[in-house]
């Protein structure tokens, strides 16, 4: 899982955490990391509601 400053934790969708953090521009981005070991996946949405939707559709390459 790569390192994120002030990521604030908020929910969880199977393997997939689901957060919040500022880009370095001060906006607050929604991000989704996958939590599994090997699949290092993450993105990061301008909405929590794009971000619920790639968590629920995510499919590890690893299972
Ligand atoms: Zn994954």
């Amino acid at each position: 899982m790569p390192a994120r400053d002030f990521f604030h934790s908020v929910m969880r969708i199977g393997p997939v955490q689901i957060g919040t953090h500022r880009d370095r521009h001060g906006q607050t981005k929604h991000a989704a990391v996958c939590s599994n070991d090997g699949c290092g996946w993450s993105a990061d949405y301008t909405s929590q509601s794009a971000a619920q939707l790639a968590a629920r559709t995510h499919r590890c390459k690893i299972r």
